[in-house]
């Protein structure tokens, strides 16, 4: 599944780390691996009218607490969740907008 990476410096094969950078063992270059995917934030724009679907989609997808999805949603509009993978990050802005509320991925 993972593609092999090679130092740039030393040609030597390297393992993937998380979010995509890695260290080369034999020469210690860091190294960006291009093929990880990019980081994602998913910012709240606009609530709308279904506040408890809302909290019910930030705690299946964010894994937050009732508190803090009732926390982020009192204080949108704002960032909501970090780091995620593109696709997860889509499948939630989706899911958002499913509730009701408006959200965009940075
Ligand atoms: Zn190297």
């Amino acid at each position: 599944m993972l593609g092999v990476l090679r130092c740039p410096n030393c040609s030597a094969p390297i393992e993937q780390a998380h979010a995509g950078r890695s260290v080369c063992p034999y020469c210690g270059v860091t190294l960006v691996d291009t093929a990880a995917p990019a980081l994602r934030a998913v910012r709240l724009e606009e609530v709308g009218a279904h506040k408890y679907k809302l909290i019910a989609v930030l705690r299946d997808h964010v894994k937050l607490s009732l508190g803090d999805a009732k926390r982020l949603i009192e204080t949108a509009p704002g960032i909501i969740a970090e780091g995620m993978e593109e696709r997860l990050a889509l499948a939630l802005v989706a899911a958002l907008e499913g509730a009701g509320a408006r959200a965009s991925v940075r």
